[in-house]
This record gives structure tokens, C-alpha cells and sequence, in this order.
């Protein structure tokens, strides 16, 4: 399966890892739009918030714990960030693995991309 994201957990394509375990991988975005964004991806291959079941309860509470202790980490949590899931095309998702942004280090505006 030709998946980018898969290829970052196998460590086919280089990433910074700021965090992994048994679930969960967390690595820098590559075009960063603010002083810290980070991504939050499952080890297993789901395409999107969409696909998923019951059964990935921990795995979906994993993913937004990991964001968070790594924001306090980032030393951001006082002033805040932001957590965005892109679900699917309407939601703007470009790679169909799930990623949770973590971004923040700024005051961010609402459109955090523009409408194309
Ligand atoms: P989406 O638009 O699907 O929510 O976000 C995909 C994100 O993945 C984008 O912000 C993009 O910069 C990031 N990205 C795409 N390919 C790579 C890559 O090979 N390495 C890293 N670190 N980030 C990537
Ligand atoms: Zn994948």
C-alpha cells in the first residue's frame, strides 16, 4: 500500500518522532503554518474519522491525550491551540490516514487555510 503515513510508522521516509507506543506515532508536519504543528497518527492504517468503529475507543482517546501531553510538552497549553481532525473531502483531508493537527505558539486565526 503506497500510504505515506504508513511509510513514516515503518520508517521507510524519515520523520522527526517526538512520540511513539504501541498505538500512536506523533512527527512535525512538513509545511508547518504556525511555530509548533504536529501530527498525531494511529500505527493502523484508518483512512479517516469516518471508517472508524468501537473497537478504536482507546485508540481515538490515545490520539488527543498524546496531542495534549505533547502541547504541554511544547510549553503551549497556558496560552492555548488548536486540535483539528480533516475528515474526508469536505473536510479538506489530503492524506487518508488519520492525523490529529496539533497547532499552535501563535494566535491563530479561524480560516486556518483559505478557501481555494
Ligand atoms: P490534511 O490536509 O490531510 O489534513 O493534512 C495533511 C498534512 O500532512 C499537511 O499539513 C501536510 O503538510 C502533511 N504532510 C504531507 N506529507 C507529509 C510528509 O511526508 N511528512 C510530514 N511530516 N508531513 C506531511
Ligand atoms: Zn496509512
Amino acid at each position: 500500500m503506497d500510504c505515506i503515513f504508513c511509510k513514516i510508522v515503518k520508517k521507510e521516509i524519515p520523520a522527526k518522532i517526538l512520540f511513539e507506543d504501541e498505538l500512536v506515532v506523533a512527527f512535525p508536519d512538513i509545511h508547518p503554518f504556525a511555530p509548533v504543528h504536529i501530527l498525531i497518527i494511529p500505527k493502523e492504517h484508518i483512512e479517516t474519522i469516518a471508517d472508524l468503529q468501537d473497537k478504536h475507543e482507546k485508540l481515538t482517546g490515545r490520539l488527543v491525550m498524546t496531542a495534549k501531553k505533547l502541547a504541554d510538552k511544547a510549553g503551549i497549553s497556558q496560552n492555548g491551540y488548536k486540535l483539528l481532525f480533516r475528515v474526508k473531502k469536505h473536510g479538506g483531508q489530503e492524506v487518508p490516514h488519520i492525523h490529529l493537527h496539533l497547532i499552535g505558539g501563535a494566535k491563530l486565526s479561524e480560516n486556518i487555510r483559505p478557501i481555494k
